[in-house]
Parts: C-alpha cells; sequence; structure tokens
C-alpha cells in the first residue's frame, strides 16, 4: 500500500536516509525502532512531506482504492487527503483553537458540526481524556501522555488508511500507554499503523507484524515481534 523505493533524504546538507526500500501492506502493523538519531523521525517527517527534508533520489508511492500516486513532490496536506496522518514525536500546543475546531476545518464539511462533536467526546471518553482538555486550546498546559493521547483522538477522528505514530510511548505511563494500545488495536483493520518506539511495552497491546531496525540512516534489519522484545532486552549492540 506505501513503497517507499531507494528513498535517499538529506536535510541541512546532510544525507539522513539512504537507499531506504520498504512495502507497508494494508492490514498490518509495523513497529520502527532504532537508536537515537537513526532517522526514525526523518522518515516520518518525510512521509508526511515535511519542507524540511529533500528527496534527492528514490520514491515514496502509495496504491489506495486501486489508484497509484507517487507522494514525492505533494504537499501534506495532499498527502493527508490521499490517505496519510502523522502523530508527532513532540506534538505542539495551538493557542486560540480547540480539538474540535481544528479536525472541523481537517474534516472540511465531511461530518455535521453535531456528529463531530459526539465523536470526538466518545473517542476521548475511550481513551480517558479529561473532557476540559477539549475545552481549552490544543494541548494548552497539557502533559507530555495528553498530548500523545490528543494526537491518537485526532487520528481516531480522521480514521485515515496510513498512519504513522512517532515517539508513541515518550512521556506516557503505563496505564495511557495501554489505553493508546488498546485504542488503535480496535481500529487496526484495513490499516497501515508505522509506530515508532523505544520499548516493547505499547507492543503488548498492539502486536506487530514486522519490527523494523533503522541505524544510521538505513533499514538494518526486520523481523517478528521478537525482535523488539530482544532489543528491549540487549540494545541495539549485535543487532
Ligand atoms: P531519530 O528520530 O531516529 O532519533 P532523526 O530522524 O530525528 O532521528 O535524526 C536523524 C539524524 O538527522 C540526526 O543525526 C539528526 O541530527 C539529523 N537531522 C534531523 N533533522 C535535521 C535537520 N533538519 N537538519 C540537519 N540534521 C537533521
Ligand atoms: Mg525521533
Amino acid at each position: 500500500m506505501l513503497t517507499l523505493t531507494n528513498l535517499t533524504v538529506t536535510a541541512g546538507g546532510k544525507q539522513i536516509l539512504k537507499k531506504i526500500n520498504h512495502v507497508f501492506e494494508r492490514g498490518k502493523v509495523y513497529a520502527i525502532m532504532g537508536p537515537n538519531g537513526s532517522g526514525k523521525s526523518t522518515l516520518a517527517y518525510t512521509l508526511m512531506g515535511s519542507p524540511v527534508y529533500t528527496i534527492e533520489s528514490g520514491s515514496i508511492t502509495m496504491k489506495h482504492n486501486n489508484k497509484k500516486v507517487k507522494l514525492n513532490s505533494l504537499t501534506p496536506h495532499e498527502r493527508a487527503q490521499q490517505g496519510l496522518f502523522l502523530s508527532f514525536q513532540n506534538p505542539l500546543s495551538l493557542q486560540g483553537i480547540r480539538v474540535g475546531q481544528l479536525l472541523q476545518l481537517a474534516c472540511a464539511g465531511a461530518i455535521s458540526a453535531l456528529e463531530l462533536r459526539k465523536k470526538i467526546q466518545a473517542l476521548a471518553q475511550e481513551l480517558h481524556i479529561r473532557p476540559d482538555l477539549l475545552e481549552r486550546s490544543l494541548n494548552d498546559g497539557a502533559s507530555g501522555g495528553e498530548r500523545k493521547k490528543m494526537e491518537v483522538l485526532q487520528a481516531g477522528v480522521l480514521n485515515k488508511p496510513v498512519q504513522i505514530y512517532d515517539e508513541i510511548d515518550t512521556g506516557v505511563d503505563i496505564d495511557a500507554l495501554k489505553q493508546i494500545g488498546v485504542f488503535l488495536n480496535r481500529r487496526r483493520k484495513d490499516k497501515v499503523y508505522i509506530i515508532i518506539t523505544h520499548y516493547y511495552r505499547v507492543l503488548e497491546h498492539i502486536s506487530p507484524h514486522e519490527v523494523i531496525i533503522m541505524m544510521d540512516g538505513n533499514i538494518v534489519k526486520t523481523g517478528g515481534a521478537q525482535l523488539a522484545q530482544h532489543i528491549e532486552n540487549n540494545g541495539y549492540v549485535n543487532v
């Protein structure tokens, strides 16, 4: 569904991703692990079309509803229209805009304001998000874990076929991680989940079909869920 072919990416004049090849298939969950600075976020941002990163060569293509589209030169909002969603490693706060207002814009009339409100409330309840967070400016004064939940809430409303979660577990306590994992697991059918994580813990709730290890801008190893457990126990030495 999402295919990376010889993807080489630079930022600030430095080559970061080096000829990456991978196929992400519909209905499968992928975990990406790797030491700090290995290029995980760069991959996530490049997929979503951040202007900070330049594709020097190679391609990103997506096949959805029997339509094949090359994403390389599309803007982030065009990629979202094609079916991509990115949850940030460090979600920012946005003054003066509530999550409902943001989602209303993103949904662009596809759902009525009342229905959207009900949906947000239901998903927030499922994720154990405090109602007052919905009424404040997005992520205003929110903790790291609350911000991650707000990202997952937005993913739940937008319901895109390809969902990328950068460091889903950073700043998230064990209970919240379980709530996020269970939430995503319930909705995994027919989706591609790309979950960037440092720990096995979240994968206990959403078991990956494939674990991808990145180092120094390359994919150096792939394996099953047990590879993630091996990394958690032994680190990246001798991978
Ligand atoms: P990870 O998410 O795996 O920790 P990143 O993708 O954030 O790694 O970073 C990979 C490498 O690319 C690091 O060495 C980082 O310093 C570098 N890098 C990331 N973004 C930029 C940028 N905008 N300009 C220059 N170097 C960058
Ligand atoms: Mg990162």
